[in-house]
């Protein structure tokens, strides 16, 4: 190990499956120590493959894994030091609490009294010693996930690696153990990798999300960036709830303005070393705000609601525009209004992101 090696590091992985199936490709990628990462992007798009060639559980096609600067490509699992957690917790059911969190340790041959001690000391910081002398079994959800997370930190990983480890919650438990586990995290101070599906638990947990699709990464940042900043259009189409509004635009390069084909209004987009051609402007829901008459500066979007959705505290609001495009917009507090009222939206041109339309790629 050199200084300023990562924890864990990918070079080129790849991973093809024997029927064919390209899970993974040609992946670089970088786990700082003490890092929280979540792996985010829709089924199928090989977060979890990536979790298991790191774990040591598939073996790369191509490519290299290397663990604080030391090539463990061909090392087992067991001899990388990952602690797997999967999503149902695989724990010994008939087995007590104490002995589920022991069993990784006695296989080990870890002294009698250091198995003994340490579990004492995983128990009352998870809050498990009342549980101890009993069945996993018996045990309800939550403990479960505590007693999983505990079997897999009290061997001390050099990384925790979770597979979707709160499918199997509901809405309100579900909010009360992502904040757990980050706590958790923050506590015991292990880089964390976590596979998710959903982006509220990406962007809440991580503080890196690499947002990955078709077996590539698409785009790895912090949440803010990956929300605020994304790279391609997929990532813009893809994070937020709802997700950007994406409109067909086309930029004039010698000007540098650019013209939506949904409405009437041209904003100046500072792009004026750019070449002309077809663009994709994206507004986050949150940035388009329903106007009454004509306003300061700001570039409008004219017409009728659609629908308008009360969610609490927000409000979305559907609005079809002149040229037939539906936007949403997020506004606060309580909006009302009826289907096929006009109404104009306006908007802060510094909240635009442009994209290059043939590539997906956003335009700077
Ligand atoms: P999900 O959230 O649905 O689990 P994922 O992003 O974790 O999706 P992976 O499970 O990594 O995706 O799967 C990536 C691709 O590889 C999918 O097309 C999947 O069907 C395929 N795959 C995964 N495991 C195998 C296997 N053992 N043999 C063949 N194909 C596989």
């Amino acid at each position: 190990m050199s200084r300023g090696d990562p924890l864990i590091r990918l070079e080129g992985v790849g991973k093809t499956f024997d029927d064919g199936t390209v899970a993974v490709k040609d992946l670089d990628l970088e786990i700082e120590e003490d890092a929280f990462v979540c792996f985010l992007g829709p089924s199928g798009c090989g977060k979890t493959t990536t979790l298991r060639l790191i774990a040591g559980l598939e073996n790369p096609t191509t490519g290299e894994v290397f663990l604080r600067g030391r090539r463990i490509t061909d090392w087992p699992p067991q001899r990388r030091g990952v602690g797997l957690v999967f999503q149902n917790y695989a724990l010994f059911q008939h087995m007590t609490v104490r002995s589920n969190l022991a069993f990784g340790l006695e296989v080990r041959g870890t002294p009698r009294r250091e198995v003994a001690r340490r579990v004492q000391d995983m128990a009352a910081r998870l809050d498990l010693e009342e549980v101890l002398g009993v069945r996993a079994s018996r045990l309800d959800l939550s403990t479960m996930q505590r007693v999983a997370v505990g079997r897999t930190l009290v061997a001390e990983p050099n990384v925790l690696l979770l597979d979707e480890p709160l499918n199997n919650f509901q809405a309100g438990l579900r909010e009360q153990m992502r904040a757990q586990l980050k706590s958790w995290q923050q506590q015991f101070g292990r880089a964390t990798i976590y596979v998710t599906h959903d982006q509220e638990e990406a962007m809440t947990l991580g503080d890196r999300i690499v947002v990955m699709r078709d077996g590539e990464v698409e785009q790895e940042g912090p949440p803010e960036q990956v929300y605020g900043r994304p790279e391609t259009l997929f990532v813009a189409g893809f994070i937020g709830l709802p997700p950007m509004n994406l409109l067909p635009a086309r930029l004039d390069g010698s000007t540098g303005r650019v013209s939506l084909a949904d409405a009437s209004l041209e904003l100046e987009a500072g792009t004026k070393e750019r070449p002309s051609g077809d663009v994709v402007v994206g507004v986050r829901p949150e940035h388009l705000l329903p106007v009454e008459g004509e306003v300061d500066g700001r570039p409008r979007l004219r017409g009728v609601i659609d629908l308008v959705r009360p969610m609490a505290a927000k409000t979305i609001v559907d609005v079809r525009l002149e040229g037939g495009t539906t936007v949403r917009a997020l506004t606060r507090g309580i909006v009302r209004g009826e289907p096929g009222e006009p109404v104009t939206l306006a908007f802060d041109p510094m909240a635009v992101v442009l994209f290059d339309r043939s590539t997906g790629l956003r335009i700077d």
